[in-house]
């Protein structure tokens, strides 16, 4: 069940995973808008148009400025999926990755087995694995990992 005060939805079993499972590693992430850009481009949408569009989470003042006080400064990011995400279906039915994917410098975005793969590892190294709870209407089987946890 999710309502307005849950935050994320329960941590998905692997074998509840969808083939076409995106995953997020929210620690790789440095909110660089690549994998928009990518997407409205690759997809042919209209300037501006997004189906993934990257939320600044924990700034300071203006999104441009970490949260905290020097030298203890934080800042993250969280990619969000749209219903509009096509998933990339034609491209990743030809074995293609989906342009979010494939364009993410950092390798913060992965789809499909590898996205399964990198999901139990992350969850075995302790990080929080969760999807959003719909009533941010965001795209299914789009899988977080928390960013309170080492790199993988
Ligand atoms: S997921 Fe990758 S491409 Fe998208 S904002 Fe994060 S680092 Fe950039
Ligand atoms: S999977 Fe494809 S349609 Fe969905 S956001 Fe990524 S590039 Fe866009």
């Amino acid at each position: 069940m999710s309502d307005n005060n849950t935050i994320w939805e329960h941590s998905p079993a692997v074998d509840e995973l969808p083939e076409d499972v995106i995953f997020v590693d929210t620690l790789r992430c440095t909110g660089c808008w690549t994998c928009a850009l990518a997407c409205m481009t690759g997809n042919g949408l209209s300037d501006g148009k997004f189906f993934v569009n990257v939320r600044t989470l924990g700034s300071g003042e203006g999104i441009d400025r970490p949260a905290g006080v020097w030298p203890d400064l934080h800042m993250s990011w969280m990619p969000y999926y749209t219903k509009g995400c096509l998933k990339c279906k034609t491209r990743t039915d030809e074995g293609e990755l989906p342009y979010c994917v494939k364009a993410c410098p950092n390798k913060a975005l992965a789809f499909g087995p590898a996205a399964a793969e990198k999901i139990e590892a992350a969850r075995e190294r302790g990080s929080r694995i969760y999807q959003l709870p719909a009533w941010e209407h965001s795209k299914e089987g789009v899988i977080y990992a928390s960013p309170d946890r080492d790199i993988l």
